[in-house]
Parts: C-alpha cells; structure tokens; sequence
C-alpha cells in the first residue's frame, strides 16, 4: 500500500472501534443476550466506564500475552543458546512475574480509564482527519511525541528511584533482577500509571491523529515487553532491552524508554556491552533507604 492510502485509511481510525465492539458484541450479545445492542453512546455513563476499562484491560492482557510469550518462546526457548545461553528456568519466579503484571494490570487500568472516557467525549486535541493538521505534520508527529514522552518518563523513573521514594512505589518491580518478558507489566499500579502518565498528558496539549494515539498505546505495551527479554540488539541510539537489564542489575543507570538521548544527556547512560555482567546489591545503592517498608 502506498503512502496516501495508508493515510486514507487511517481517517476514522480511533479508540472508539474498540469501545463499539466490547459494547455491541462483548456486552449486549454475548453477556446480556441482546438481538438488538443499545449503542454505547446511549447505554449510559457507566457503562462507557465498564467498556473502557474492559478496553484497557483485556487489550493489554491479551497483549501481554501474545508478545510475552512469543519473545519468550523465541529468546528463552527455541534461540536460548545463541541469545541467553546463561538462562536457567526459574517458572516460580516467572509466575510471580505474571501474576504481579495481571492484578497490577487490574488496578493500573482503572487508573488510565478517566483518560480515555475523556479521550471519547472529545476533551482531547487528537484529530481524526489526517487534513485537519497535513500530512507532514501527521508524519512529523510522531517525532514530537517519541521527544516528549521520552523526555517526561525520564524524568518520572529517575524519581521513582530517589532514595527517599524508592522503596514506596519502585521497589517491587525491581524485585525482578534477572526477568523475563512476563516482567513487563509487574508494577505496583502507581508505578505503572506515572510511568505512562506522558502519554495521557500529550493529548490535551498537542495535536496528534486518533491512529497515532491508538498505535503509541499499543506500541509502548510491545516495548515495554521487549525491554525485558535481555536480548541486547545493539541497536545505536536505541534504549533496548540490553539497556534495561543494565538498569535491572544496577538500578540508576538507563532510566529511558525508547532512546538514551536523556540518559547520555543527564550522565546516567551505562552501555551494556561495556558493563557486562556487573551487579550491585538494592542496599549498596540506597543504603537503608532500601529496606522494605513495615
Ligand atoms: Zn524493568
Ligand atoms: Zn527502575
């Protein structure tokens, strides 16, 4: 497909594609057994909260799932020997992943839901006509967003891992030291929430098309699940997974989300290939700081 059918069909492209068939086929017909589905615009508010959490919730999970388990199947299966040859199966550890990243999901969702009811009641700047804004600045966008989002999560991780807020928030996701993609939602849901509060907040301030949004939510889910399959792709510029299992050995180096730029910037990046295997204890970094509350 070229480049203007693309755009034409991207026209239109929004969350609500996703709302209209949890309501009309999830809800009305399979759950209430309904011939006729009332339209989610007239079921009432709250059932557009249900069906939005519902949205967040199951999308992710079935995300999860999907990529988690392909990137495991891939990295600590099939290639294990060319890409993690030190990997030893720790199920009870991986299923404390998985359990912790499907309740915090819970929670986490719930968080974001306000965000996206308001994203449906039209109280955002995104724009469903690729010609409101031209076509250059739908391409640009992206550049705009990646900058921002990147410069924001920064920021909000670094705090996380203040030595006075470590042990409240951060902590429990670096209970993980050696993870597995199953890794990528084990958050507490405060953790979760702030880490991906930039992309709640862009919305309101700057223009970006409905598919943008769509697609930077779902893409985030996918690298936040890539970041944790310790498979270092070298790629230059790029925060991978070799970056962040630096940040999981050491815990205040490679605070990015998709680029380094901020952490060569603020003198926190630390190169993988580089650093090697090297581990520093939680209490060698934060002292007593570090010690689990109550
Ligand atoms: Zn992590
Ligand atoms: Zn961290």
């Amino acid at each position: 497909m070229d480049l203007l059918g693309f755009v034409a069909r991207v026209n239109g492209v929004t969350n609500d594609l996703a709302l209209n068939f949890i309501n009309d086929f999830v809800i009305e017909k399979c759950v209430l057994g309904k011939a006729h589905p009332v339209p989610l615009d007239e079921a009432g508010e709250l059932r557009l909260w249900v069906v939005t959490w519902m949205f967040v919730y199951f999308g992710t999970l079935v995300l999860y799932f999907l990529a988690a388990g392909f990137h495991y199947l891939l990295f600590f299966v099939l290639f294990k020997e060319s890409y993690i040859p030190d990997y030893k199966p720790n199920y009870k550890e991986m299923w404390r992943e998985v359990r912790f990243s499907v309740t915090s999901l819970v929670t986490m969702s719930a968080m974001v839901t306000p965000s996206e009811v308001l994203v449906h009641k039209g109280f955002t700047k995104l724009y469903e006509n690729v010609d409101e804004y031209g076509l250059a600045y739908f391409l640009l966008s992206p550049i705009l967003f990646l900058l921002f989002s990147d410069f924001i999560i920064y920021w909000v991780h670094r705090f996380l891992h203040h030595r006075l807020i470590y042990k409240y928030i951060h902590k429990p996701h670096h209970s993980f030291v050696h993870t597995t993609p199953f890794a990528a939602f084990a958050f507490h849901p405060l953790d979760g929430y702030m880490q991906g509060v930039a992309y709640h907040i862009f919305v309101y301030f700057i223009p970006f098309h409905t598919f943008m949004h769509l697609a930077s939510l779902g893409i985030v889910g996918l690298w936040t699940i890539n970041i944790h399959d310790r498979v270092d792709m070298g790629i230059p510029l790029i925060n991978g997974a070799g970056h962040h299992r630096v940040h999981h050995l050491t815990f205040n180096h490679n605070y990015g989300q998709y680029f380094i730029i901020f952490d060569w910037l603020f003198g926190t990046m630390r190169d993988p290939k580089k650093w090697g295997n090297l581990m520093e204890s939680e209490e060698s970094v934060y002292g007593d700081d570090a010690k689990k509350i109550g």
